[in-house]
């Protein structure tokens, strides 16, 4: 292994994370040269990138019916083409056997925790590792501790207690959580949490092997961050392909987070992190992510910047309506921390941030049949009709119009952001909000531009707490 920061490398003899000398995280050190033998076209799923692992002999790996990724990369169906990209995709991982990403290091893991004769695995998660280590665990009959905070997607909590893990609930947010997972009294255990196990980056590079493989190289990869592993998982693969000569560049790489706790976004833009009171924070819908102090942080930033990529902050309200826009017009249910990317790449684009022709690969992440929020907003919908859904098309407008920031947006490509929409039903609605005051209008060239007023900013307010709170 070596160190991310002082480059002096160690011995793998035991789960370590931490450089004993600069204190910066350690990483696995790459065989190139293997890389350079092994690479070729045929790679496509997770374990035909075992040469990539560090070594762990073929009779301990553990896996479920080797259905670990070799997730679809899949051309965006409808979204692209409203957005005007025509390369847009989405890395499927809902598809992995327990609905999320995180069976990748689950199986590297337990099949490492076996080759060293652990019996005890303990994990500090908000969700989806933890429920993938139990699921792993389980399958080799290896004692399990959840390590949990109080607040989590109800359908990760009760992965984790069907597949028979003890769950241990501490604090609120993740944070302490993660804290207790290295408390003595776990010393005898394989360590599972992600922040401390650097095989967890092993496995997650092969989401990286795998778009390479499936479409060639990207421009862009947008990526939720909660920890900011993921997204480290991804600068580590692609750098590596570069440094054994097999790309010549790294994808540019965004980084998001919800606008509800960023730190990692506010860090990347120095902007003073504002700490919010954890009962606020536990409003959002993005549950999954969020970490008051992700362990890589600077790391993600630094790479962030050295892929000249971007990072950016996803307002709350925006989450339902991507979601609603995959499952309607891509057949992908996806959890809030994914939906953010969409959003992201919708506000970027809106930016023109991109080529229309250019690679954007959205990563979603895990499963929406996880999160109880999202099944509960979508099953009430006929319920709330009546008081105008708060998705309605009014709302989508004035948040596209909020989106378009001073610079203003024109009436048809408020149609084209929206999709299933007629231009006169767009300008009637346009007409409406401004009569109430909530927009403004004002010509220039041939087009006529909408921005949005202060009432205007207040209402969309109002709104988003309103959905907060229920
Ligand atoms: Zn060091």
């Amino acid at each position: 292994m070596n160190c991310t920061n002082c480059s002096r490398e160690y011995k793998f003899t035991k789960v370590e994370y931490i450089c004993p000398h600069c204190g910066s995280f350690l990483w696995f050190k790459t065989n190139i040269q293997s890389y350079r033998r092994n690479f070729s076209k045929s790679l496509n799923t997770f374990w035909d990138f075992y040469f990539t692992f560090p070594q762990i002999e073929k009779d301990f790996l553990v896996s479920l019916d080797k259905r670990e990724g070799g997730t679809p990369c899949k051309e965006s169906e409808k979204i692209g083409q409203i957005l005007g990209l025509k390369n847009l995709f989405f890395k499927d991982e809902t598809l992995n056997p327990t609905n999320s990403f995180k069976d990748r290091p689950a199986a590297l893991l337990i099949s490492h925790a076996r080759s060293w004769e652990y019996d005890k695995v303990v994990c500090a998660s908000n969700g989806n590792q933890g429920a993938s280590i139990a699921a792993y665990a389980s399958l080799e009959g290896i004692e399990c501790v959840n390590i949990i905070p109080s607040e989590i997607d109800i359908g990760k909590r009760a992965q984790m207690i069907a597949y028979n893990s003890e769950i241990i609930v501490d604090g609120e947010l993740i944070d302490d959580a993660i804290k207790l997972a290295l408390d003595s009294k776990y010393k005898e255990y394989y360590q599972c949490t992600t922040e401390y196990n650097p095989l967890t980056i092993e496995a997650q590079k092969t989401i990286g092997f795998e778009i390479y493989q499936q479409i060639g190289l990207p421009d862009w990869i947008v990526i939720p961050m909660g920890s900011g592993e993921l997204l480290v998982s991804l600068w580590k693969s692609y750098n590596e392909l570069k440094e054994a000569n097999i790309i010549q560049k790294v994808p540019k790489l965004i980084g998001v987070q919800s606008q509800i706790s960023a730190p990692i976004v506010d860090g990347f833009l120095h902007k003073k992190h504002k700490i919010r009171e954890e009962k606020e924070i536990l409003k959002s819908l993005a549950l999954g992510i969020f970490v008051k102090n992700p362990a890589y942080k600077d790391l993600a930033i630094k790479f962030i910047k050295e892929s000249n990529g971007t990072s950016l902050a996803v307002p709350e309200n925006l989450i339902l309506n991507s979601i609603d826009e995959l499952i309607r017009n891509e057949g992908i249910f996806a959890e809030p921390a994914s939906a953010l990317t969409l959003a992201a790449v919708q506000i970027l684009n809106q930016q023109e941030l991109f080529d229309s022709s250019e690679k954007i690969v959205c990563l979603i992440t895990g499963s929406g049949l996880k999160a109880p929020y999202v099944l509960e907003a979508l099953s009430s919908r006929t319920k709330t009709a009546g008081m105008g859904n708060l998705l309605s098309t009014k709302l989508k407008i004035l948040t596209q119009i909020s989106l378009a920031g001073k610079k203003g947006i024109y009436g048809t490509k408020i149609k084209d952001m929206l999709g299933s929409i007629s231009v006169a039903a767009v300008y009637q609605h346009l007409k409406e909000l401004e009569e109430k005051k909530l927009i403004s209008r004002e010509k220039s060239g041939k087009n006529v531009y909408y921005t949005i007023m202060d009432s205007g900013k207040k209402v969309l307010e109002a709104l988003e707490t309103l959905i907060n709170l229920f």
